[in-house]
C-alpha cells in the first residue's frame, strides 16, 4: 500500500511576508488549495491583546500576505477570527489592540471574534473531551481553514504550534474544563485536532517566544516559518526545529502513538532542519532562573490562572521582593504542603481558612498585593 508522504516546509524569514508567503505556499504543495469563488477562514493565535513583538501573537503582516495570496487565488469571502483565553470580557480588543482589525479591514477581508458567535455542539465525541464540546461555527461555514499559529514554549504543553493553536475554536466553557474536567488538556488536544484538520497550518517562527510562553516568555528570534497541509507534521518539524524531541511534547507523543503522525512520514522541504535548528529555553527553566524558590501547586490550572502569578512575582521580584517561601495552589490539584496560599476560584475550597484571593483569573494588580504580603524573608 503507497504511504501517504506530508511536505513540510521551512523557509527563512526576515518579516517580509508579501515575498515568503507565495513560495511557502507552493513548498508546502498547497497552492492548489483554493478554488475560484470559495470562502476562507484564517484562524490566527489572538490569544491575548499582545503586541506581534512579543513573540506572543500572529504578526497581522503575515495575515494580510495570507489573505493577499488567497484573494489572488480567486478566493471568495475572507474571513479572519479566533476567541482569546477564556473569561476575556472583550475580545473584540485582540483584533483592534493588536492592529490586525485595522489591517484586516483595510485589505477588504471580515474579522470576527469567535467568542460572540455561535458554536456548533459535538456530544461525548471522545471520553478525552467534554461531554459536549463546542467548535465555533465559523470553522464548518468556511469552505478553507487556514491556522495560523506563533512558534511558542508553553509552560502546559512544553510547545504551542498548530494543534494546539485549535484550542481558540473552543467555547470559553469548554476552553476551562480542558484545564479542570477533562482529565489531560494534552490527550483533548489531541481529541479536538481528529474533529478539525485545517488545510494549511503555518508556524511562525519570525519571531517566537521561549522561556514561560505562552504569554509571559522571552521573545526567540528564529527567523523561519513552517507551513504544510497535514498539522500534526508540522508541529513535528517545528518542535524539532525548537530542540524538542518528539517524546518531549505530550501532544506529539500522543499523536505519534494514535497513529495521526509518522515522522517517516515527513519530507522537509526549502531550508535543512539540521542547519537551522536551535534549542529553546524550556519554561521551567526559565521559571528556575528568573524566580528560584517558587514552589507551584498548579497542575491542571488554566494557564491564564499561573501566567497572572508569574506576571506578577515578577513584578514584586523586580520591585525587589522575594518569592514567596510557601506553596502557591491553583487549580483544583490537591496539595499536601500544610503552608501554602491559594488563588482563583477553583482552589476557594481548598483554602478552607487558609489564606485565599478570589478571581477567574484573579488580576495580576491583585495577585501583586496578596502575593508580597508572603514575600520570603531574606
Ligand atoms: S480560577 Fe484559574 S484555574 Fe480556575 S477556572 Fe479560573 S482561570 Fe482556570
Amino acid at each position: 500500500m503507497r504511504r501517504n508522504v506530508f511536505p513540510v516546509a521551512i523557509l527563512h524569514s526576515d518579516g517580509d511576508y508579501a515575498e515568503v508567503v507565495p513560495q511557502l505556499v507552493r513548498l508546502a504543495e498547497a497552492e492548489d488549495l483554493i478554488g475560484a469563488g470559495e470562502s476562507v477562514l484564517i484562524k490566527p493565535n489572538l490569544h491575548m491583546e499582545q503586541h506581534w513583538t512579543s513573540g506572543g501573537t500572529v504578526n497581522p503582516g503575515l495575515v494580510g500576505a495570507l489573505i493577499e495570496w488567497a484573494k489572488e487565488r480567486g478566493a471568495g469571502r475572507v474571513m479572519v477570527a479566533d476567541g482569546p483565553y477564556m473569561g476575556h470580557s472583550r475580545p473584540e480588543r485582540v483584533f483592534t489592540e493588536t492592529g490586525m482589525a485595522e489591517l484586516v479591514e483595510a485589505q477588504g477581508a471580515e474579522w470576527a471574534a469567535m467568542s460572540r458567535g455561535a458554536y456548533r455542539s459535538f456530544d461525548n465525541a471522545s471520553e478525552h473531551l467534554p461531554p459536549r464540546l463546542e467548535i465555533s461555527e465559523l470553522v464548518f461555514e468556511f469552505d478553507r481553514l487556514i491556522n495560523v499559529a506563533v512558534m511558542k514554549t508553553h509552560l502546559d504543553c512544553q510547545v504551542t504550534l498548530g494543534m494546539k493553536n485549535l484550542k481558540g475554536c473552543i467555547s470559553n466553557a469548554n476552553k476551562g474544563a480542558f484545564h479542570y474536567e477533562v482529565p489531560d488538556i494534552n490527550r483533548a488536544i489531541v481529541a479536538l485536532n481528529r474533529l478539525m484538520t485545517p488545510d494549511l497550518t503555518i508556524v511562525d517562527g519570525t519571531l517566537g517566544m521561549e522561556g514561560i510562553g505562552p504569554a509571559t516568555g522571552t521573545v526567540a528570534n528564529f527567523g523561519h516559518i513552517f507551513a504544510g497541509r497535514h498539522t500534526p507534521s508540522v508541529d513535528v518539524i517545528a518542535a524539532s526545529a525548537m530542540g524538542f524531541a518528539a517524546e518531549e511534547v505530550p501532544v506529539l507523543k500522543l499523536a505519534r502513538e494514535q497513529g495521526m503522525v509518522n515522522p517517516d512520514d515527513i519530507r522537509v522541504v526549502g531550508e535543512q532542519l539540521e542547519r537551522i535548528r536551535r534549542r529553546f529555553e524550556r519554561p521551567h527553566e526559565a521559571m528556575l532562573r528568573e524566580l528560584p524558590g517558587l514552589r507551584l501547586c498548579a497542575e491542571g490550572a488554566c494557564s491564564s490562572c499561573k501566567l497572572n502569578v508569574i506576571r506578577a512575582l515578577r513584578d514584586n521580584v523586580s520591585a525587589g521582593a522575594a518569592v514567596p517561601g510557601c506553596c502557591l495552589v491553583m487549580g483544583k490539584t490537591a496539595c499536601q504542603d500544610g503552608e501554602a496560599i491559594f488563588l482563583g476560584e477553583c482552589a476557594r475550597e481548598r483554602a478552607a481558612g487558609r489564606p485565599h484571593l478570589a478571581g477567574c483569573p484573579p488580576k495580576v494588580e491583585m495577585v501583586r498585593e496578596f502575593l508580597a504580603q508572603f514575600a520570603a524573608e531574606g
